[in-house]
């Protein structure tokens, strides 16, 4: 299994204008003093510039991408743009875009593609919604997200990550138990490993969904999660400083 740092990534959403420039600066120290976590985040594309120039350590990355280079495509923003604007990586497939732009596996996969080839990393979301796990299908829905979203151009384990969000959680403080993240992780992680042979062992899957200071301990505990993807949580450095914290394994203030 991977031995890579966890991974923390904040997921800003349409949240944050220049006035939040100080939490950037507050959770880019939260970073720089806890160096065994990898720390990013991801605001709104108008702040990306501005963040990046702030924050010294962590990463600075979009919440989606168009999957050409460029075009006709009114108000859509390119890979190579994000990147030009000082991003590191881009989210693609998060739930609220599935579900607010119809967005589908092909089209996620083709996003993820065209950031790969801009030189971006790439956190992909899958998960189920509730009335898929209240049927008993919430495994085959997100196996199923997995095959269809991730890419698989060569090199494409290259600075991937999946990010398994399940949207009943999303923002509502409710978390599935333990065991349920466990045998998802556990199930995602089979999937990469028949895409990508025993490189699919190097990709980080996050949990995303509702973590908080409170149960990123026993979130990040869960076996083969590599990391959490943090909406709410995220969006002040003292709360999400908790979540880092908890990544660090360490007892400091
Ligand atoms: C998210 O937006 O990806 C997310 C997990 O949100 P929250 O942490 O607020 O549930």
């Amino acid at each position: 299994m991977s031995q890579q740092r966890p991974y923390i990534v904040g997921n800003w959403k349409m949240h944050g204008t220049r006035a939040m420039l100080g939490e950037v600066r507050a959770i880019d120290r939260a970073g720089q003093r806890h160096p065994k976590v990898e720390v990013a985040l991801a605001p709104p594309f108008t702040l990306i510039h501005a963040a990046r120039k702030e924050a010294e350590q962590i990463g600075v990355g979009a919440q989606d991408c168009h999957p050409v280079d460029g075009g006709a495509h009114t108000g859509d923003i390119s890979p190579a743009m994000l990147a030009d604007a000082g991003a590191g990586f881009v989210i693609v497939g998060h739930s609220e875009r599935r579900t607010d732009h119809a967005e589908t596996d092909e089209l996620v996969r083709a996003k993820a593609e065209a950031a790969r080839k801009a030189g971006l990393g790439v956190i992909v979301c899958v998960g189920e919604s509730e009335a898929e796990r209240d049927a008993g299908r919430a495994e085959d829905v997100v196996r199923g997200q997995v095959d269809a979203s991730v890419p698989t151009s060569a090199g494409a384990v290259e600075r991937l990550s999946v990010a398994y969000e399940p949207v009943w959680a999303i923002g509502t403080g409710r978390v599935p138990s333990l065991a349920d993240i466990e045998a998802m992780h556990r199930a995602i992680r089979e999937r990469l490993l028949a895409i990508y042979g025993e490189d699919g062992a190097e990709v980080r899957i996050l949990y995303g969904g509702s973590v908080k200071p409170d149960n990123a301990v026993e979130i990040l505990g869960v076996p083969d999660v590599g990391g959490a993807l943090v909406g709410g949580a995220s969006l002040t450095a003292e709360s999400f400083y908790g979540i880092i914290r908890a990544a660090s394994g360490e007892n400091v203030d």
